[in-house]
């Protein structure tokens, strides 16, 4: 049954057609006895009074009495089957209504249990009707309310735990300097303003993570040649590429078609990728940047010589504060495991999908985008 409207319709219907069967049905066995009941009650006039047109009690007798009995006989009959009838649609009402509202009592009560923070709480969605409907769109809206508490307090657990690391570093080496136990010099010094340059970097990025995840932020879409993308990185990587050691190459066809892209979103996700591939790539490694058209999609490659990451962390590598190994990414100085969050974000945000591929560990990685070419 598609819709609420056709099943009250039905609901009224049966009620109708029952109290009318129950009215036709008791009224047949009623009324014959009503009748001879009323009947008899005439004879018994008639033969008390037999050359008077006045009965006893002043009960009428002849054609007159005959219709009065009739007609008592009948309303009697009606008033029985109508009070059976009445009966039996109560009954049938109560039961069709309760079908009607208990779904509705059911969400009732569960958009309470949610409101007092049971999140779990879900209705069983019976029926394809709109009731159906909306237990179904309710179960939707509380998982999705779920997903985003549960989302809430990681954040929160992630957020303390990534800002208690550089915070307690910077303690104890302030710690260091009051006990001089450390020298006040510059490696000291430096060691903090590292440690202070983390915490604003993370700061940034969760900045920059909320304003994606949150979908504030315009996109300023225009045709862009792959090749500027490229240029544009190059310009900001190049040096710190050229000092760790690590070649960097691109291999763009000539016939690859401008993507329809915010050249600035685009570009850090280029940035960030180039980034992660010089940092995860040691000396004497390489780093190929690489498109190709697809259709209406280009998709563009950074493939990287470096650590590579094992199978077992695909699966989770764009998720908010992953790293694979969290101390080689501390070591290195600058993981924060957002930036592949934001990049997806951007990817997605642009109609695109982003993924990574592997060989395994000390095998090198390819990270993956699409994005619309600009046709
Ligand atoms: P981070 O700031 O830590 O690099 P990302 O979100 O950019 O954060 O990356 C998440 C994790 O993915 C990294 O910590 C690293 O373990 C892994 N990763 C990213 N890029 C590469 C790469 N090119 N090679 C190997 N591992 C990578």
């Amino acid at each position: 049954m598609k819709s609420i409207g056709i099943r009250l319709f039905l609901s009224y219907l049966v009620v109708l057609v029952v109290g009318v069967i129950v009215l036709a049905v008791v009224a047949q066995f009623s009324l014959p006895n009503a009748y001879g009941r009323h009947l008899g009650a005439m004879e018994g006039l008639m033969g008390g009074q037999s050359n008077g047109m006045m009965g006893r009690g002043g009960g009428a007798v002849g054609p007159e009495g005959l219709y009065q009995n009739f007609r008592f006989s009948f309303f009697e009959a009606l008033a029985w089957a109508g009070l059976a009838a009445a009966v039996v649609a109560v009954v049938v009402s109560v039961f069709v209504s309760r079908g009607l509202s208990a779904p509705i009592r059911a969400m009732t009560v569960a958009s309470q249990r949610i409101s007092e923070g049971h999140y779990s709480e879900r209705v069983r969605a019976a029926g394809r009707d709109e009731l159906g409907q909306l237990a179904e769109s309710f179960n939707r809206m509380a998982e999705k309310l779920e997903q985003t508490e549960a989302m809430r307090r990681q954040l929160i657990g992630d957020v303390s735990h990534e800002l208690r690391t550089p915070l307690t570093a910077i303690k104890g080496s302030m710690e260091g300097l009051i006990d001089n136990v450390l020298p006040a010099d510059a490696e000291t010094f430096s060691q903090i303003h590292e440690e202070a340059d983390r915490l604003s970097r993370l700061v940034d990025d969760l900045q920059e993570l909320s304003r994606v995840e949150s979908g504030s932020f315009s996109l300023d879409r225009k045709p862009v040649a792959v090749s500027d993308l490229v240029t544009f990185m190059r310009k900001r990587l190049s040096r710190q590429y050229e000092a760790k050691g690590v070649t960097l190459t691109s291999d763009l066809p000539a016939s690859l078609p401008p993507v329809l892209v915010d050249e600035d979103r685009i570009g850090q996700v280029m940035l960030n990728l180039a980034g992660n591939a010089l940092r995860y790539t040691p000396a004497g490694g390489r780093v190929n940047i690489s498109a190709e058209a697809r259709g209406r999609e280009v998709e563009v490659s950074v493939t990287d010589t470096g650590v590579g990451i094992p199978p077992e962390h695909l699966p989770h590598i764009f998720d908010r504060f992953y790293r694979v190994d969290k101390s080689r990414s501390r070591q290195a100085g600058s993981g924060s495991g957002i930036g592949l969050t934001i990049a997806k974000y951007l990817v997605e945000a642009h109609g695109g999908t982003i993924r990574v591929e592997s060989a395994g560990e000390g095998r090198g990685s390819t990270f993956r985008f699409t994005l619309l070419a600009a046709l």
